[in-house]
């Protein structure tokens, strides 16, 4: 994860997809059991493996693995239960019959001048350590910048590029057309505080961020993606090598 995807993770986080679960058809995932609430919950899709689970006074309660919750950072592997009924993230967004916000296209990769690799040690991954070292120094960098930009947003001095911001996902069309469908009727003045911010809390951001780098910050052996945790970077660099494949990087 370079630079640029970093701070792309923070707008991304501040320009979310949510779909509205309940017994109404209005909802983007409409469950037809009586004790359901008419709008029961509500989902925000924060990255492709991190979501927002937020309860929307129902009822009977929404549940993440049998705990009930008001509003929790959860993941594909949690179990979701809206009063009786359980289900997994997969399975509400397979079967969702509008199409979740698309990835904003990326710029086609430059193609590499370099010859085709002549080293032949499989467990030479000192390319991926090198990336992996940018996930360490700049996770600091990116929650700092998460909390500076919500102070901004808050003291209003982004207000102009949250207006820019608004105007592009606007003009993709399609591609904001879920968020959209959800602010419908609730008109312009609605959806602007919505896309800056108040889909999750500066809290919920931080959580998400660390989530993705614990999920990042492993070895980059295929074989082995041993979370290396909080162990220092310094302290991988001293051994070059993952404790646990063998895997090594050379510089
Ligand atoms: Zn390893």
């Amino acid at each position: 994860m370079n630079d640029s995807q970093f701070y792309q993770l923070i707008d991304n986080l501040s320009q979310l997809t949510a779909y509205t679960i309940g017994r109404s058809i209005d909802n983007q995932f409409v469950l037809l059991q009586s004790k359901v609430s008419g709008h029961h919950a509500r989902l925000i899709q924060c990255t492709p493996t991190s979501f927002v689970l937020e309860d929307l006074s129902s009822k009977n309660g929404s549940f993440v693995n049998d705990v009930r919750i008001t509003r929790k950072v959860v993941d594909k592997q949690d179990k979701l239960r809206f009063a009786d009924t359980v289900l997994t993230i997969d399975e509400m967004l397979a079967s969702l019959t509008i199409e979740p916000t698309q990835a904003k296209p990326q710029p086609a990769p430059v193609a590499s001048k370099a010859p085709a690799k002549t080293e032949t040690n499989p467990l030479d991954f000192t390319h991926a350590f090198a990336d992996l070292q940018q996930v360490y120094t700049q996770y600091p960098k990116l929650k700092k910048d998460c909390r500076n930009r919500e102070k901004m947003i808050r003291t209003g001095s982004v207000i102009l590029s949250s207006i820019v911001g608004i105007s592009s996902v606007l003009s993709t069309g399609g591609g904001a057309l879920p968020l959209l469908h959800i602010m419908s009727g609730a008109g312009l003045s609605m959806l602007v505080p919505t896309l800056c911010s108040t889909l999750l809390s500066t809290e919920e951001k931080l959580e998400v961020i660390e989530k993705e780098y614990r999920e990042k910050y492993r070895c980059p052996n295929p074989a082995c993606r041993d979370p290396f945790g909080t162990r220092e970077w310094e302290l991988l660099v001293q051994q070059k090598s993952c404790r646990r494949c063998q895997a090594i990087w050379v510089n």
